[in-house]
């Protein structure tokens, strides 16, 4: 089978697409012969060498989409032909066919296409973390989404709107701000304006926001402790700055005064029982039609280079997959 695989750290070029052997299913495991494979900014990081290296060769990708092909022994959950979508594998995802743990693998509703299931496992199961386990969110709460565009954002404003918070998104274009409001958030803020953080007040009558899910935080978080109610949380979901450090400075007044609470996250530090729970969350939204993940932009899997490219230099709409 075809995969991309990278033999050493740095500029996108690394990606190459190789011939491996097709994978085969040990006890517990399953083989998904993929339809489409998402790609999230971490593998960026990765591949350039900025975050823990795995050993070399290895291919790249924890998302994916397709039918499961064949099964291990002691395998009952899923069949040969189920559809599935991929949340982590023993092999790598961007490649033909991924090797996963059958625990990697959940139900894919008819009704959402391949290209969907890829861009459902890091965006989703992150904005859900970000949300309820770690921002405490409620119905009847207001949740600023700062930088709801992309993957992780557009599934955060599907997924509070659909437990009945109200939702403020930011975007960098007019083009992701339509998205924004599309997906369902109540109001769209441009990220790319002066003071545009200033209109909260008027949008929660004076309050201030109940909750905000960064993206940003390098950029953001000074500015986003002043705009947070009483008893306010700020989810730092994103991260980004020179050799990855991403230094901000903070007042830590404007978080005594409110109560406020600034939460990190990572999704690899979701315990077991928190992605069962939240997989069921997901599974269920994408059956009854309130979570549809958004494809912004389709690659073939030999151009997965240019597939890191568009992640971190483009402007966010929805999420980029390749298509092997
Ligand atoms: P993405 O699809 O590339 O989207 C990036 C988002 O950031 C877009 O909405 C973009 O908006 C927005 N943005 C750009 N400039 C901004 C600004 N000044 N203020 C606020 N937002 C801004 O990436 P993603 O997959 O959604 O991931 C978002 C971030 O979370 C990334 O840094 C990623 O590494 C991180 N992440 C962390 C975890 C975790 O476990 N902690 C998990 C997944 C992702 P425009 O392009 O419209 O300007």
């Amino acid at each position: 089978m075809k995969a991309i695989r990278q033999y050493t750290f740095g500029e996108p070029d690394v990606l190459q697409i190789d011939e491996v052997p097709d994978p085969q299913a040990g006890i517990g495991q399953v083989v998904v012969r993929l339809h489409a494979i998402g790609i999230n900014p971490v593998e960026t990081y990765i591949r350039a060498g900025i975050y823990p290296k795995p050993p070399t060769p290895f291919c790249p990708g924890n998302d994916g989409a397709g039918i499961i092909e064949s099964i291990g022994e002691n395998v009952t959950e899923v069949a040969v032909g189920a559809r599935v979508y991929i949340a982590g594998s023993v092999s790598g995802t961007y490649a033909e066919k991924a090797l996963c743990d059958v625990s990697n693998v959940h139900h894919l509703p008819e009704r959402t296409y391949f290209a969907q299931g890829a861009a459902i496992n890091v965006p989703y199961a992150t904005a859900y973390q970000a949300l309820f386990n770690r921002g405490r969110a409620e119905a009847g709460e207001i949740v600023l989404v700062h930088g709801a565009s992309g993957g992780v954002g557009i599934a955060a404003v599907q997924l509070a709107r659909a437990a009945g918070l109200q939702v403020i998104g930011t975007a960098g274009t007019d083009r992701g701000l339509d998205l924004v409001l599309s997906q369902g958030a109540n109001y769209a803020l441009d990220h790319t304006k002066e003071g545009y953080l200033d209109k909260l007040s008027k949008l929660t009558a004076g309050k201030g926001v109940d909750l905000i899910l960064e993206m940003l935080a390098n950029v953001n978080l000074g500015n986003d402790l002043n705009f947070l109610a009483r008893g306010g949380r700020v989810v730092l979901i994103g991260n980004r700055g020179e050799n990855n450090q991403g230094i901000v400075e903070i007042n830590p007044r404007a978080v005594m005064g409110r109560d406020a609470d600034i939460l990190g996250m990572t999704l690899y530090n979701a315990s077991a029982s928190q992605l069962r729970s939240l997989h069921a969350a997901i599974v269920a939204g994408l059956e009854n039609g309130t979570l549809q993940p958004v494809i912004g932009q389709e690659f073939s899997l030999d151009a997965a280079a240019d597939a890191h490219r568009a992640v971190i230099d483009n402007r966010a709409y929805g999420k980029i997959v390749l298509i092997p």
